[in-house]
């Protein structure tokens, strides 16, 4: 049985606390940056180019936006090794 990489983010194994650079306030985690590169998902307009994490898959590339300025910003998070 093949091993397959998971991302402790995205199933809850981990939390993690981004402040926002501008104003301070926790950031909220929008989910994986991949799903918003969805073209039938045009819905946000954030600036995210096609980049080399978007191919890694050992890691998962996670969008946080600040509730109260906007601001964007991306975490990366390293996958693990899961069952
Ligand atoms: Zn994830
Ligand atoms: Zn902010």
């Amino acid at each position: 049985m093949e091993m397959e990489y998971n991302c402790p983010l995205c199933n809850g194994l981990i939390t993690i606390s981004e402040r926002c650079p501008e104003c301070g306030s926790l950031m909220e985690d929008w989910g994986r940056v991949q799903d918003y590169l969805d073209p039938y998902q045009p819905y946000l307009d954030i600036s995210i180019t096609a980049s080399e994490e978007r191919r890694d898959e050992k890691k998962c590339v996670h969008l946080y936006l600040c509730p109260r300025c906007g601001r964007d910003t991306r975490i990366t998070v390293n996958q693990i090794l899961g069952p």
